[in-house]
């Protein structure tokens, strides 16, 4: 899918601010001001649900989904809007701004609650009630060619899901050479934001294992929630983000 197909979908092209994680918070094209000190305010907002949220039952519980797009990502988004007020960034999209990202401890408002957005709108964005079997294509012969087998770049993906400690993600993303990898990063970092994660990349495909994101329905059992993950996955989509 490509980005304006993205935005389509995920109904991200609403009249006047900008919007999707892929795109920046520049003013909008028809913005009649040149001048910066006069900028129309803009801002990054949720894309919406493709699905219900009680769609992914019986795999993802409509509580969490309620609670986990509705109260969690809609947090990191009003955070990350009021971090980027703060450090005055503007016209810079989210790409951009996690992948400058440094260590540095002033920019942990920026880290936690870009990424948090990122992560949550690339998330919401690969599952699907109807769910697949099995990659195709390309993208099923870039996961041939990095793994040997879909089975085994399961199992990879599946154990870094499970042994992230704490909260965290694991993710299979395209690296800077063009080839995939399986990757687990803490908290709200993703393999986008170069100087703080061991391998750089775009994110394809990544599962949320933070507690909220599985606890209601499956409690300890977080290898359960990663099994019945796969159920869900909208691999057309994984494969237009490897085109991406
Ligand atoms: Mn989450």
């Amino acid at each position: 899918m490509k980005k304006r197909e993205f935005l389509k979908v995920t109904g991200a092209l609403a009249a006047g601010t900008v919007i999707s994680p892929f795109t920046s918070c520049n003013p909008p094209a028809n913005s009649d001001s040149n001048d910066s000190t006069n900028e129309t305010p803009v801002s990054f907002t949720q894309p919406k649900l493709n699905f219900a949220f009680n769609a992914l039952e019986p795999n993802i519980d409509a509580q969490t989904m309620e609670i986990h797009y509705g109260k969690h990502h809609a947090g990191y988004v009003r955070k990350f809007n009021a971090a980027l007020a703060d450090a005055k960034i503007s016209g810079k999209s989210l790409t951009d701004i996690l992948g400058s990202l440094t260590d540095d401890g002033k920019t942990t408002g920026l880290r936690n609650n870009g990424g948090g957005h990122f992560n949550h709108s690339l998330f919401w964005d690969i599952m699907t009630p109807k769910g697949a079997s099995a990659p195709s294509g390309d993208l099923a012969d870039a996961i041939n060619a990095a793994f040997g087998s879909f089975d085994k770049f399961k199992d990879l993906f599946s154990t870094a899901a499970k042994t992230r400690f704490g909260s965290g993600w694991a993710w299979l993303s395209k690296g800077t050479d063009g080839k995939l990898f399986v990757s687990s990063t803490p908290n709200q970092d993703n393999p986008l934001m170069k100087n703080l994660v061991e391998k750089t990349g775009t994110p394809i495909l990544g599962i949320d294992v933070w507690e909220h994101a599985y606890y209601l329905k499956y409690q300890n059992l977080r290898g359960d929630y990663i099994k019945n993950f796969f159920k869900v996955i909208d691999w057309s989509k994984v494969g237009a983000n490897l085109k991406r």
